[in-house]
């Protein structure tokens, strides 16, 4: 079995950073996550170092934030957005607005970095966070033109999770949606009545983890039904549905949600180690989905991440419902318990 190749995915991470050109002009709205899988893999791999001028790559994320300010009264644009939408720094325009999966990867990347928070305006991201869910407990990804799946209902309960504040999401209609996606071969699908995934059922598990309510939403068939199914999807690694092929990205997909479930116990992580193993780029770094298809960022990041799941040495350990450093979140703890002793802030409409 190959080796596992801490040095050389740390050099990948690096070059995807330095890839990012922070000051262009470009309508790749991506360049967030891109940037949090970067920036959070080296700090799995303890090798934060790597990044030279941290507080330049702060004040970057700053920039792409939707201030009630820049809102001009119109609160429900408020958040992050993925890229700058110009690069002279010029006022937003009426058709900037913010997407909830910047939002979160925002808020996860400063944390990573060591930034306090303390810039963040919580009531602005609460009131766009509120703006964007739906009558049937769903959420948008952002206003204009967003799709509405369990991929941005999981991003809306990270959010609010970390901004300690719910009330830019109702739980209530948040639980149905995700009761009304379990399917009757107990997976959890992106909405009511369409088919089992492992990406779906991970941010479904997740969000009622977050909302603290896994253990009181789920009745122990559901319960043991999930975990049934998660546990089906191994074979070496983790598929992320039935009959195909292992990916390397569900080792983090379907170990975090067993890892919440209370049921990691039950993988194979000697087979799962060696499927992960094998998707290695040995000359760039960098893990693809399957063996020999080609590194990419997110496969990288979620296999690290999924094999920090399973114990790997020299690898911190990861937060399952987040998909942060613990470090990341001791960060998180200080600013929440800095914002329990100011004023409240609230959503509104
Ligand atoms: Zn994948």
């Amino acid at each position: 079995m190959m080796e596992f190749l801490h040095k050389r995915h740390a050099r990948y991470f690096k070059f995807c950073m330095d890839s990012i050109p922070g000051e262009y002009t470009s309508l790749d709205t991506s360049r967030m996550t891109l940037l949090f899988y970067a920036v959070s893999g080296l700090d799995l791999l303890g090798q934060l170092d790597l990044v030279q001028d941290k507080q330049s790559v702060i004040e970057w994320v700053y920039r792409q934030q939707i201030t009630s300010e820049l809102c001009d009264g119109d609160l429900s644009r408020a958040g992050f957005r993925g890229s700058p939408a110009n690069s002279s720094g010029a006022p937003l325009n009426q058709w900037d607005c913010s997407h909830v999966t910047m939002t979160y990867t925002a808020l996860a990347t400063l944390l990573v970095l060591g930034d306090d928070l303390s810039r963040v305006d919580r009531a602005a991201l609460l009131s766009g966070l509120r703006a964007l869910q739906l009558p049937d407990g769903s959420s948008l990804s952002s206003l204009h033109g967003g799709e509405s799946d369990m991929r941005f209902v999981y991003c809306a309960a990270a959010v609010s999770y970390m901004l300690d504040d719910w009330s830019g999401m109702d739980r209530e209609k948040t639980r149905e949606y995700v009761l009304r996606s379990m399917r009757y071969d107990h997976g959890i699908s992106q909405g009511p009545l369409l088919e089992s995934h492992g990406g779906s059922t991970f941010c479904a598990v997740a969000t009622l983890a977050l909302m603290g309510e896994l253990d009181s939403a789920l009745t122990e068939q559901q319960r043991d039904g999930l975990v049934f199914w998660c546990l089906s999807r191994q074979g070496l690694g983790f598929n992320g549905r039935p009959n195909k092929q292992e990916d390397s990205c569900y080792t983090f997909w379907i170990g975090a949600s067993l890892r919440l479930l209370d049921a990691y116990q039950f993988v194979r992580t000697d087979l799962l180690r060696e499927f992960v193993y094998s998707t290695q780029d040995p000359i760039t770094g960098g893990l693809s989905k399957w063996p020999g298809h080609g590194a990419d960022p997110l496969h990288t990041y979620l296999g690290i991440s999924g094999l920090s799941l399973a114990g790997q040495e020299g690898l911190k350990p990861i937060h399952a419902a987040l998909n942060v450093s613990s470090d990341a979140v001791e960060v998180l703890r200080r600013a929440q318990a800095r914002w329990r002793d100011l004023p409240p802030v609230k959503a509104v409409d």
